[in-house]
């Protein structure tokens, strides 16, 4: 008999489970699905390149069905689990509810924003997490532009000009770098834009930015970002934020049409539907092998759960890293090949071996095994990186292509905010003319 093993979601860590599965287990032996939103895993690293024009959004995802070739792969939303009854419960594209039973579950359904209650952050704040949410930054940002040039006062304009992002981990500290370098490359076609020029600030409660790197690097990045006039407001909370302004815990009020969101992520609502055991934060408590705590036949790894981290003894869960993920991904796979048979169950020993930043302007800070890097040799360090990273040769060429094509041209300015969004057709209906609506026959045969 085959065994039946469902992975749920397909990120870092589902994708490279399902890819060491194909390694490991012999093709009959087992049948494997990977249940997830969508039909590509995103290269988060590069979304901020993404949103800054660099990078063509396509080529930041991996078509799952490309790279994998054993793998079911099945496009639906996971509602919740059964434990009990070795099932999940899902919903399909074609929006009926379905159950998926297994014999082995991976739980690796990733993380989302987390949006705390700051008054009007829901309705007005933007995030940078999603490859959506990176390309309507890009849109938004490039729409301010334009509303700032058509605007005759110069306090109205400022308003579309200044760009606020709240907490200064990767994702927040990539993105104003990234986004601040592609608004000067452009700011040029935007007469009255370039005379006001924008206003850039960054928001972090800690009293640094990016806790994920040594406080030298960190303090190489504050230094640099302020260099470009980017205004690094540590020790700061948002307090509350409008349609145009936002309120800062200093009490200072910034006229602004745009906060970006960056701080923090916590597991999806459906990761307490799972009937598993959470840890203090809602992710799933696993021992050092993955395997969910109380349950023989469910393993969950990435940001939704809580693997203990050898860096910290155990005492602490792993950072939510792609690079966690990942290496849980293929480690789980091992570990579930193991207990049906082949190999043996091992713990997740990974430990941080480097972290890059990029600052875009070709900078950025790196450690990579005990070496820090920063300026240029960090910035050719985290691209060579990613460029080993992204699966696939294709892929990593189309990478090379984008950043060389950077390197010679100017951004696109173009505002593509209605891909995605085609009008109807019922918008363009015309009224039927009395007889010819009788006839469905084309004109010339209706003669
Ligand atoms: C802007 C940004 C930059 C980053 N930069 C870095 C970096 O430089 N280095 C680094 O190591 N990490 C970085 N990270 C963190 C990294 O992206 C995550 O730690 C990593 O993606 C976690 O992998 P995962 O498999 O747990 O989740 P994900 O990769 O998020 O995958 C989760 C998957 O589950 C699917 N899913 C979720 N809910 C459901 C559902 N209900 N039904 C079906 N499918 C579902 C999702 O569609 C997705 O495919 C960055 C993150 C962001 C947002």
């Amino acid at each position: 008999m085959a065994w039946n093993i469902v992975i749920a979601g397909g990120g870092f860590g589902g994708f490279y489970a399902a890819r060491r599965f194909e390694r490991v287990l012999a093709p009959q032996s087992a049948r494997v699905q990977l249940v997830t939103a969508e039909n590509f895993m995103l290269y988060t690293p590069l979304i901020p390149g993404a949103a800054a024009g660099t990078l063509e959004p396509r080529h930041v995802v991996v078509p799952l069905r490309e790279e994998l070739s054993r793998t079911e792969i099945r496009l639906a939303s996971v509602l919740g689990a059964d434990p009990a009854l070795s099932e999940i419960r899902v919903r399909t594209l074609e929006d009926r509810e379905e159950r998926i039973g297994y014999d082995h579950l991976i739980v690796a359904l990733g993380s989302v924003s987390r949006v705390l209650p700051v008054p009007g952050l829901a309705e007005h704040g933007a995030g940078l997490k999603t490859i959506s949410e990176a390309i309507a930054m890009r849109n938004r940002t490039l729409l301010n532009l334009e509303i700032a040039e058509s605007l005759e006062s110069r306090d109205d304009r400022s308003q579309y000009l200044t760009f606020v992002f709240v907490g200064a981990g990767y994702a927040g500290v990539e993105g104003i770098a990234e986004l601040q370098d592609y608004v000067a490359d452009v700011i040029d076609r935007y007469p009255r834009c370039r005379l006001d020029g924008t206003r850039w600030i960054l928001v972090e409660a800690l009293d640094r930015v990016m806790s994920e790197v040594p406080p030298s690097l960190a303090d190489f990045a504050t230094r640099e970002l302020r260099a470009r006039g980017i205004e690094v407001r540590t020790g700061t909370r948002l307090d509350s934020l409008d349609g145009s302004s936002a309120t800062l815990s200093t009490g200072e009020t910034i006229p602004t049409r745009t906060v970006c969101w960056t701080a923090g992520v916590k597991p999806p609502r459906v990761v307490g539907e799972l009937g598993l055991e959470l840890d203090g934060h809602g992710r799933i408590a696993v021992d050092r092998t993955m395997r969910a705590n109380g349950r023989e036949n469910v393993w969950a790894i990435g940001d939704a759960a809580a693997v203990p981290d050898p860096a910290k003894r155990g005492r602490a869960a792993c950072p939510p890293t792609a690079q966690h993920a990942l290496r849980q991904g293929s480690l789980v796979a091992e570990n579930v090949a193991a207990t049906l048979g082949s190999g043996r169950i091992r713990p997740f020993r990974y430990r941080t071996r480097g972290v890059f930043v990029d600052l875009g302007r070709h900078k950025a800070v790196a450690t990579m095994l005990g070496i820090r890097l920063r300026g240029f040799p960090a910035w050719f360090a985290a691209r060579t990186y990613h460029l080993v990273m992204m699966p696939g040769l294709q892929r990593k060429l189309r990478l090379m292509a984008d950043w060389t094509v950077g390197l010679l041209f100017e951004r696109s300015s173009s505002e593509l905010g209605q891909l995605g969004n085609p009008p109807s057709l019922a918008g363009s209906l015309e009224a039927p003319s009395p007889g010819a609506a009788a006839d469905p026959r084309p004109d010339e045969q209706r003669a």
